[in-house]
């Protein structure tokens, strides 16, 4: 890897909100922010969190069953969050097939992948039928080795897929059609999900903000949700007033690793993303005009995808482990996780070395021990709660919104019986060791990719502690 770059001389993270959700406020005729609530008040439904989990909860249900009364509860804007300021990769579980069928068999397995590509679709269904322009386009995602560590870690995905009748929908490389795609000098073989698609993020989140204010759902911003009493009525407690609701839905994302119950169940890592000026020839000559979003496949991923007006968007899962759920500075102003990022974007496009970076931001992604989403419901049945997408939750969100909406419905929809649907990942220890444990672990995933980026071989230590989770039964590390 390249020496990270003097932190000074890249945009500061954490000083404004991120290029995506700027340019969609822009857009907005009022982007003003919805009152908070003042006083008490009554619902059927209250969604805490107005990121996509929260959002598409509240726009099934308005579907599901007309007339609910709905109040989303956001302690700052709906999107944000990381809903208005990710990546924007949008595919399915097809990578995941491997890991399903181990926890669920092959049968549920393919149930929950099939309906995550549903989900992509939905994504797009959506923005056709209410005027949504979020960029949605479905060019594929391809994952490429960057170095010999990573060739192959997708054979045993091929090899489930290829078993389990579903090969295309997760389809082998050569190097050759690597580099037809995106000619890093790095790549070497890879793996594309056809389905794959992007977004613009924030596009997306503000959309679907508008169309629940359309439909008569109450959103409540700068309202930040204290505390949850249940009973046969749940009360909300905020700031300057209490929701009384039949049904809750927690959709808070990373910040449910500080919520009562869910404290052991995640842990909190931060993603940067980069974004260069435009550079419309430099993407011409990669090759790179076909829209695919690329990664590569180190355990602390790079992923990178091109904007319409011909940026590349780059993020790195690099940034620092959280303490206790508290989503702090670290998750939006670490100047060295954007350093870092940018040396990944120099590493594999060496070409790009002289290309300004216009904007950096970051935010908090939601660990869970198995890397998948659980839905479950507590308290008697009245609160229900989606969480744990492990940086992978644009598409699946569109899922659990959708399981949500359907439990609190009661429809007895099959959608509500996906094995994701009472899961009980394994717990993470309590704080300190979790965050002592997450730091430790994080730093040596990071060490290990940038050695193997360099062709080195880790030092044993290091490898010795990227190999602790999984033998502690956790499914992730190496
Ligand atoms: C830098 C970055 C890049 C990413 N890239 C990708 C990607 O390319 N593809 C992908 O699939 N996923 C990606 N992710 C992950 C993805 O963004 C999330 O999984 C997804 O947005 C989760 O949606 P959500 O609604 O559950 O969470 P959020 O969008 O975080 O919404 C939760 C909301 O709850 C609010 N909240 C929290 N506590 C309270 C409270 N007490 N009271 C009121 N409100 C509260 C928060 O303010 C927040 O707005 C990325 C994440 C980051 C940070």
């Amino acid at each position: 890897m390249p020496e990270p770059p003097d932190p000074a001389t890249l945009p500061e993270p954490g000083q404004r909100r991120s290029w995506w959700l700027r340019e969609a406020l822009a857009r907005e005729d009022d982007p003003s922010p919805a009152p908070p609530l003042r006083g008490s008040t009554e619902c059927d439904v209250a969604i805490v969190g107005g990121g996509y989990t929260g959002m598409w909860t509240a726009y099934d249900l308005t579907e599901r069953a007309p007339g609910t009364r709905i109040v989303i509860l956001e302690r700052d804007i709906c999107g944000g969050g990381p809903s208005g300021r990710n990546g924007g990769f949008v595919h399915g579980w097809w990578d995941q097939l491997p890991l399903l069928v181990e926890l669920y068999g092959a049968e549920r397995a393919l149930e929950a992948a099939r309906a995550s590509e549903q989900a992509v679709q939905q994504i797009g269904q959506f923005c056709d039928r209410h005027g949504v322009d979020a960029w949605f386009r479905q060019d594929g995602y391809l994952q490429a080795s960057a170095s010999p560590a990573q060739d192959g870690s997708w054979d045993r995905a091929v090899r489930v897929c290829r078993e389990l009748g579903v090969e295309d929908r997760y389809v082998p490389q050569t190097a050759a059609e690597v580099q037809a795609r995106c000619a890093s000098p790095r790549f070497r073989a890879g793996v594309l999900m056809p389905g794959g698609a992007t977004v613009q993020p924030a596009l997306l989140a503000r959309g679907l903000r508008r169309v629940l204010l359309e439909r008569g759902v109450i959103i409540h911003e700068s309202t930040d949700v204290r505390g949850l009493t249940p009973g046969r009525t749940t009360r909300l407690a905020t700031d300057h007033g209490e929701v009384r609701a039949e049904q809750v839905v927690l959709a808070l994302n990373a910040w449910a690793a500080g919520w009562p119950g869910f404290r052991t169940r995640l842990m909190t890592w931060a993603s940067y993303i980069a974004l260069t000026e435009p550079i419309p020839s430099r993407l011409r000559e990669l090759g790179w005009t076909g829209g695919e979003a690329v990664t590569d496949s180190r355990f602390t991923i790079h992923y990178f995808r091109t904007t319409r007006d011909d940026r590349i968007a780059f993020g790195a899962g690099v940034g620092a482990a959280g303490y206790g759920g508290r989503i702090g500075r670290s998750f939006e102003g670490d100047r060295g996780a954007v350093a870092r990022a940018v040396s990944g974007l120099h590493h594999l496009f060496p070409s790009l070395a002289d290309v300004r970076i216009d904007d950096a931001w970051g935010g908090p992604i939601d660990i869970s021990s198995d890397r998948l989403p659980t839905v479950g419901s507590m308290h008697g049945g009245r609160v229900h709660f989606a969480h744990g997408y492990s940086g992978n939750g644009v598409g699946p969100s569109r899922l659990t919104g959708r399981i949500l909406a359907a439990i609190v419905a009661g429809a007895g929809d099959p959608v509500a019986r996906l094995p994701i649907v009472g899961a009980r990942p394994r717990r993470f220890p309590p704080e300190p060791f979790r965050y002592v444990g997450a730091r430790l672990i994080r730093e040596a995933l990071v060490r290990k990719d940038e050695s193997e980026d360099l062709g080195r071989r880790p030092n044993p230590l290091i490898r010795l502690i990227t190999r602790i989770p999984r033998l502690m039964g956790y499914r992730f590390g190496h």
